[in-house]
Formats: C-alpha cells, sequence, structure tokens
C-alpha cells in the first residue's frame, strides 16, 4: 500500500452545506504513516457518478478510502454501488447486528428492517466496528487493491479510522516511514522576508522539508521528518530547527497550534502580571481571545469596549481635549486609553485598540490605521501606530494578535 485516495460520498458535501472535514482528517493520519495521498474525490449520493469515481481512483490509488452514505436511508448507495462494481455478496455481520439491536433496545424503540441494513457487509471484508454510531465500516483487499468504508459522521468515522484502519493498514505497509511535523510560529516578520532568510534551507533540505506559510499577520514554517524511527525522525526535526532559529530565533513565539495571545498569556501567568484592555475597533474580539484561555483569570482582569467617542471620554475617563485635538485614531488616544484602563482595574499592564477597521476611512484615516497603547506600571506609556493589511474582519484579528505581541515583548 503506498498511494491512497479519499472518496468523500454526499451531495451535501457539493452543496456547500458541510466543509470535507474527513478528507482532512484522513489525510493528516495517512500521512503520519507514509501513505501519500494525491487525490481527494468528492461525488453525490449518485450511484453512476461514484462508480465513475471508484474507476477513476482504481486507476491511481492501491488504498481507496470512502466515508458517507453507509447509513440506513435510500440516499446511502456506497455499499450497494461497490458491492455491485466489486462482484461480492453482502452479508450480515452478526456482531454487528447485535450491537444496531442494543442500540434500539436501550432505547425502547422498534427496530425497523432498513436499520438492520446497516449490518450488512462485503463477504470476505473484515467489519470495521462502530463504537460510537450503528453502521460498521469495513476493510477489503482484493485484486492487490484495499477498498475501506467509513462512516459520514465524524463522531463515528474519526475513533474507528484510527482504532480499527489504521492497524489493518499498518499490516499492509513493510518498513512504515513514519511522518512527522513541527511547526514553528513567528510573529514581527513577514513571509518574503522569512522566505529570503531561510531560502538556501528550504531549497536545499529535503528531509524533514520546510514549509513557510503565511496566515492573518503571523508566519508559520512546518518542518516535516520522514523517517522509520521515533527518535531518528525527532532527532532530524530539532537538527533543522536549530538552523532556521539561528536566522530567524527572535520573531519564534510558540509551536504546533498555540496563538500569540495564549503565549502572552503564559508568560504574564509565569511572570505574575495582570491585564486589563481597553478596546474600540475590535469591539471585545480581544476579549473573546483571552477569556477562551481556560485559566486565563489568573492574569486577565477586564476590559471596556469603548467605541464610541463619549464612552470613550464619559467611562474610560479619556480628555476631551485629546480626542478634539488628535482625534480617536492617534497614539495620543491609544496611550489614554491604555493607562486609564490599567489604573481602573489595578492592573500591571494596560492595552488598548484604537484604529479604522474599514471599509470606509475614518478622521481622513485609511482603514488599517491603527493605534495600539501599552501601559505598564511605573513606566511611561507607549503608543504604536501599526498599518494593517485587509479587510475589515482581516484587520480586527490582526490588530488582536498585534497588541498580544506587544505585550508579549
Ligand atoms: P448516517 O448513518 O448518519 O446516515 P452515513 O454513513 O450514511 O451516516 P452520510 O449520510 O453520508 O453518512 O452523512 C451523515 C452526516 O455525516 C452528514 O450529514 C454530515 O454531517 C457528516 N458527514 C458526511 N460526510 C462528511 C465529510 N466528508 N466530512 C465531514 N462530515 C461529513
Ligand atoms: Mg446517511
Amino acid at each position: 500500500m503506498k498511494n491512497g485516495e479519499i472518496i468523500a460520498v454526499g451531495s451535501e458535501i457539493l452543496l456547500g452545506q458541510i466543509t470535507n472535514t474527513n478528507a482532512k482528517f484522513i489525510s493528516e493520519h495517512l500521512a503520519k504513516i507514509g501513505i501519500n495521498v494525491y487525490y481527494h474525490t468528492v461525488v453525490g449520493d449518485n450511484p453512476n457518478r461514484l462508480l465513475n469515481a471508484v474507476k477513476v481512483a482504481e486507476t491511481r490509488a492501491d488504498l481507496i478510502i470512502f466515508t458517507g452514505g453507509l447509513g440506513p436511508t435510500k440516499d446511502d448507495l456506497t455499499k450497494e454501488t461497490l458491492a455491485n462494481h466489486l462482484g461480492v455478496n453482502l452479508e450480515y455481520d452478526e456482531k454487528a447486528l447485535r450491537s444496531i439491536e442494543n442500540f434500539f433496545a436501550k432505547r425502547n424503540q422498534p427496530m425497523t428492517e432498513n436499520n438492520k441494513k446497516q449490518a450488512l457487509i462485503f463477504s470476505g471484508s473484515q467489519c470495521l466496528p462502530n463504537d460510537t454510531g450503528m453502521a460498521p465500516g469495513m476493510f477489503l483487499t482484493k485484486n492487490n487493491r484495499t477498498y475501506i468504508l467509513l462512516p459520514g459522521p465524524p463522531s463515528e468515522m474519526q475513533p474507528m479510522f484510527t482504532t480499527y484502519a489504521i492497524p489493518e493498514i499498518l499490516k499492509g505497509i513493510e518498513n512504515v516511514e513514519q511522518i512527522e511535523s513541527r511547526v514553528l510560529r513567528f510573529y514581527g516578520i513577514g513571509e518574503s522576508k522569512l522566505e529570503v532568510e531561510l531560502e538556501d534551507l528550504i531549497d536545499t533540505q529535503t528531509n524533514p522539508t520546510i514549509a513557510p506559510l503565511a496566515v492573518d499577520g503571523e508566519v508559520t514554517v512546518r518542518i516535516t521528518a520522514k523517517h522509520a524511527l521515533d527518535d531518528e525522525r525527532k532527532h532530524l526535526l530539532d537538527e533543522t530547527e536549530e538552523k532556521i532559529l539561528v536566522r530567524v530565533g527572535k520573531y519564534l513565539y510558540g509551536y504546533n497550534e498555540t496563538t500569540i495571545v495564549n503565549e502572552m498569556g503564559k508568560l504574564l501567568q509565569q511572570k505574575n502580571l495582570t491585564l486589563a484592555v481597553a478596546e474600540s475597533l475590535t469591539g471585545g474580539l480581544f476579549q473573546e481571545e483571552v477569556t477562551s484561555i481556560a485559566g486565563c483569570s489568573k492574569w486577565f482582569k477586564g476590559g471596556i469596549v469603548s467605541y464610541a467617542p463619549e464612552v470613550k471620554i464619559n467611562n474610560l475617563g479619556v480628555k476631551k481635549e485629546t480626542i478634539e485635538n488628535h482625534g480617536v485614531v492617534s497614539e495620543e488616544c491609544a496611550k489614554e486609553m491604555a493607562e486609564n484602563v490599567r489604573k481602573l482595574m489595578d492592573t500591571d499592564f494596560g492595552l488598548s485598540f484604537t484604529g479604522v477597521a474599514g471599509p470606509g476611512s475614518l478622521e481622513g484615516k485609511e482603514p488599517g490605521t491603527v493605534y495600539i497603547g501599552v501601559s505598564v506600571k511605573n513606566k511611561p506609556t507607549k503608543g504604536y501606530y501599526v498599518n494593517l493589511f485587509g479587510n475589515r474582519e482581516s484587520v480586527r484579528v490582526r490588530s488582536v494578535k498585534h497588541g498580544a505581541w506587544l505585550v508579549y515583548n
């Protein structure tokens, strides 16, 4: 087994009603065990088109994984269509049948005939138990190809795939070359500058590979190592990370799934410091991000959303003259907001956001013009001007990250 293809069955995916997260999940796991996935196919609940998709997949893959269409309803056609195509019979799997009967007995509901149909599996296939639902999956090897059928709902598909399908796949692979990735997260350096800094490494490195990616004002670098041994993979990743950090280490803020707001919080907590925030253009987005972090109460005290100028004056104590002379989109206003909220909530740090999210301009200033104030106890309050790129949503998201980064530094 070397080349995989995933066929997601379901008209709702083609209609844009749901996202094909199953393909993402399965691909990630196959990558880890060194199986190449060159194609994702999505096909509606239509037997002819499904059959065509299978025939095409058979020309280019020796592992074909289906998700969806295993349920009891009329539009669930994956099983019948494939059984026909492969020339196999459908037979009841006794264990699966018992488990479906139990499912209904427990709920005191009668079992209908179409529900029984879910326990039908291909003759000669291995049943993949469904621990979180009813329809079992299947694992069948025929004509040197492996076919795996999985249910559509991610809550059923995911545990079935990792618990039962992956071990079966592994049996069919010799010398498993596992893949492992590490994501380095950077802030304060643009994608192009980072690429220039790492250009020769990116071009010459084949194992691990180095892949930069820019998302909403930050840059990540994914390093991916391939090796059969866990230790050797780790060694390869460490070595490459070191080479990268010699060049751009000062911009690194974290690894893998973390965020800059999260890292800022960790640092504040470590140092036993507290934070308060005054938000204008971000309208509470910073506080939303902060309070989604469990345990943030140890370092976050609260905030004020002061959107209208009079709220900045009346509730936050920004001087009227400051706004008259400099406008709300100004360094002066940002500084007063940060300092006042810090005093108001008696914290070590005060942070503020004021600016133009767009699409229109404000006070003659272009969308993306943002001022961030940072006030630290016993230090002069600072104001930072940033020019952020993107639409309204993106400017707001980037403001939040930039503010967190300023506190983090
Ligand atoms: P069921 O027994 O629930 O009918 P099934 O195997 O027949 O399961 P489908 O009917 O195709 O699966 O899909 C059921 C639900 O599973 C969908 O409405 C959708 O919410 C989810 N689903 C299906 N395919 C995918 C996919 N590729 N990615 C993410 N979710 C999916
Ligand atoms: Mg269904």
